[in-house]
């Protein structure tokens, strides 16, 4: 019998969004509800959006399993900051992948924003995925030819929304504006530096204002100060009502999370709360 989640798929190259926040009754996007500062619905303070109950992760079975993560109990509150680090093989990546829906886990049970996705089939996890996530990646993943403004449309475009080019455009453009790329708009990533493809890819995932932001080593390929400002628009992200969870090899950039959270050999070995609170 295959196990759920034999067939990972990994890191696609672009994902669906969802659109309805930001679309009135009649279908007209409404980019200042997609932009706005404010989520359309304040979380309740102290209420979780992640619920992870003794989830595992592990490939093949028997002398040859691989163990990605083993009964990791995780809570994380709605509007945190939440940095993911430990050594490399520690299921940093594996427990990323499994709280954004790219992958489903072995056994264990995952509530997000209310919703059990551990049981999700694959389609049905990818819907999910689309509406309610937005990853960002330690290489950037941005079409290299498509502009900077096109990567982040494309995004909506393949939402199926049926959203008007214009107003594709409009909050594509004004996504990378809020990353400070307003300038940029037109430039292809490879007439970028890494920080600001790395804040594309920002603008994409933040574009629809999903729930949750999962970032696998966003600042892995930049240099401290690049890395540096595009922890800050996490950060930011965070501010204005969005989940943010995010796996550093960085411990100062870590040291700005609301936790921390320590992996060991697939188990959360320590967590730590900012400010002790
Ligand atoms: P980290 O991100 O902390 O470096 P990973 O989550 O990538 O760690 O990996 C944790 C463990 O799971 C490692 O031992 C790794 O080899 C294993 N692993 C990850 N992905 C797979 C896979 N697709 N198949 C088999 N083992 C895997
Ligand atoms: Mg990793």
């Amino acid at each position: 019998m295959p196990e759920p989640g034999d067939n990972p798929t990994s890191d696609p190259p672009v994902r669906s969004m969802s659109w309805d926040a930001g679309l009135s009754h009649d279908g007209v996007m409404n980019t200042t509800a997609l932009l706005t500062p404010e989520p359309a619905a304040p979380p309740a303070a102290g209420t979780s959006l992640i619920d992870a109950r003794d989830l595992t992760r592990i490939w093949g079975k028997g002398n040859a399993a691989q163990v990605g993560i083993t009964g990791v109990d995780l809570s994380v509150q709605r509007g945190d900051v939440v940095a993911v680090i430990g050594p490399s093989g520690s299921g940093k990546s594996t427990l990323g992948a499994l709280l954004a829906g790219i992958d489903r886990p072995t056994s264990g049970s995952l509530v997000v924003g209310g919703t059990r996705i551990d049981q999700m089939k694959q389609d049905q996890l990818a819907g999910w995925r689309g509406a309610n996530v937005g990853i960002v990646f330690q290489d950037f993943h941005l079409l290299p030819t498509l502009t900077a403004v096109e990567n982040v449309e494309l995004a909506i475009e393949l939402s199926g929304s049926g959203i008007g080019r214009r107003a594709r455009r409009n909050a594509a453009g004004e996504a990378l504006h809020r990353v400070g790329l307003g300038g940029l708009a037109r430039k292809l990533p490879a007439q970028m530096s890494g920080g600001e493809q790395q804040r594309v890819g920002v603008a994409r995932a933040m574009v629809t204002q999903p729930p949750l932001i999962v970032a696998d080593e966003p600042t892995g390929a930049l240099d401290q100060a690049n890395g540096h400002a595009v922890f800050e628009l996490l950060v930011g992200l965070a501010r204005s009502g969005s989940t943010v969870v995010v796996i550093t090899h960085d411990l100062a950039l870590a040291g700005a999370a609301d936790r921390t959270v320590s992996m060991i050999d697939g188990r959360i070995a320590d967590v730590t709360v900012r400010g002790g609170a």
